[in-house]
């Protein structure tokens, strides 16, 4: 396909995808298919011959359509709601076509600075503590967008378990370190996100699974009683993983009591897990659920859901970017470039190197 023919048919699908969109409500919500459906309409190889794409248009509506379920249809009501909007769909479209991989502020410096500018934005519109931007003055936060909520636990439950086998290292220089992983226990109430027990196997780590109190929220004296129980057995609490919004009921651990009870152990990671909940933050009057944010070492939300982003966008904002990115620093020679110690690489943030330019498809939707 040459651009002549893009042009042509790009054109076309954005007509296919505003028709789609427009009578989305005609359409089953879930297909009435069986696994392996598909199998037995495609080939068993991909062609020798490339195909017409007319020809490719209708074997998607004949064919792909038939076994999709409509996440934007007005009748669905699963799961969650998957965010979506013009805007954001034109801005994926754009980073599409500029195709660029930044996993430093060299691959591509306006990808790098887009996203921490628009999280910067983000993490205002929603109240977050001055020391969760990158760009006000003193700060030692920031923002970065992952892929999921799941992968923001993840990373910021390393962070937590690399900081604290870091200080019992210096405590207990010829303990294995194995033996010191061992002792590690993070906490979650019972209402948390499954993505934290998932992030605690990936760590290696103990969880321990603490009862909410009758309103699914999980109190600072049950956190407070069950760190104390453990030191005594001689474990280590390190990780504290909240939630504002639960996935069962939308419920609101309280951040407040828990970051209390947190004073006494300075050295717990106290992440806030608001996925779902997260953006509505934005609202004026919704801004009291957020209290106690000012304990907060990390949180996130997914404007994936119910900020009119298309998938995957996952922002997750950090106070101490150093303490993130120490867990997760590797610095082969090809990677460096000239700018290291000015610039943010986002490699350093995350599990992956490449990187899309997520944060036009943001940028977009907070802008347009
Ligand atoms: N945390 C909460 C509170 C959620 O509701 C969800 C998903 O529904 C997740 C985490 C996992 O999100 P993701 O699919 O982005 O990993």
């Amino acid at each position: 396909m040459d651009s002549t023919e893009f042009r042509k048919r790009g054109m076309e699908m954005v007509e296919y995808i505003c028709n789609y969109l427009e009578t989305l409500g005609e359409r089953r919500v879930t297909p009435s298919v069986e696994p392996g459906y598909l199998r037995h309409l495609l080939p068993t190889e991909a062609p020798q011959e490339p195909e017409d794409w007319d020809q490719i248009m209708s074997d998607v509506e004949d064919k792909i359509m038939p076994g999709v379920t409509h996440w934007q249809h007005p009748r669905f009501h699963a799961y969650f709601p998957a965010g979506n909007s013009f805007p954001s769909i034109l801005g994926d479209m754009l980073g599409d076509g500029i195709g660029c991989i930044g996993f430093s502020w060299a691959a591509s410096p306006a990808c790098t600075e887009l996203e921490t500018i628009v999280l910067d934005w983000l993490g205002k519109a929603i109240g977050l503590p001055d020391h969760f931007l990158a760009l006000k003055e003193g700060s030692t936060g920031g923002g970065v967008i992952q892929t999921s909520a799941s992968e923001c636990v993840l990373v910021t439950m390393l962070a937590a378990r690399a900081q604290a086998l870091k200080r019992l290292k210096a405590q207990h220089p010829f303990v294995e370190e194995g033996h010191l992983l061992s002792k590690l226990m993070a906490y979650c109430s019972k209402e948390a996100h499954s993505c934290v027990e998932k992030a605690a196997m990936i760590c290696f780590v103990k969880l321990r699974i603490l009862e909410p109190d009758e309103n699914a929220s999980l109190r600072g004296q049950t956190v407070g009683e069950a760190m104390e129980e453990d030191e005594l057995q001689g474990l280590v609490p390190f990780f504290v993983s909240t939630t504002l919004g639960t996935t069962g009921s939308c419920a609101f651990d309280n951040l407040t009591e828990i970051g209390n009870e947190l004073k006494k152990f300075p050295c717990v990671w106290l992440h806030v897990d608001a996925a779902y909940a997260g953006n509505s933050f934005i609202c004026p009057e919704l801004k009291p659920l957020l209290k106690g944010i000012e304990y907060a070492d990390s949180f996130n939300t997914n404007p994936n859901k119910w900020l009119l982003t298309n998938f995957d966008c996952s922002t997750l904002w950090v106070r101490d970017r150093i303490r993130l990115t120490s867990a997760l620093v590797v610095d082969p020679l090809y990677l460096k470039h000239g700018y290291s110690d000015a610039a943010i690489d986002y490699r350093h943030w995350g599990v992956p190197l490449s990187r899309r330019f997520r944060s036009l498809k943001l940028c977009a939707k907070l802008v347009a």
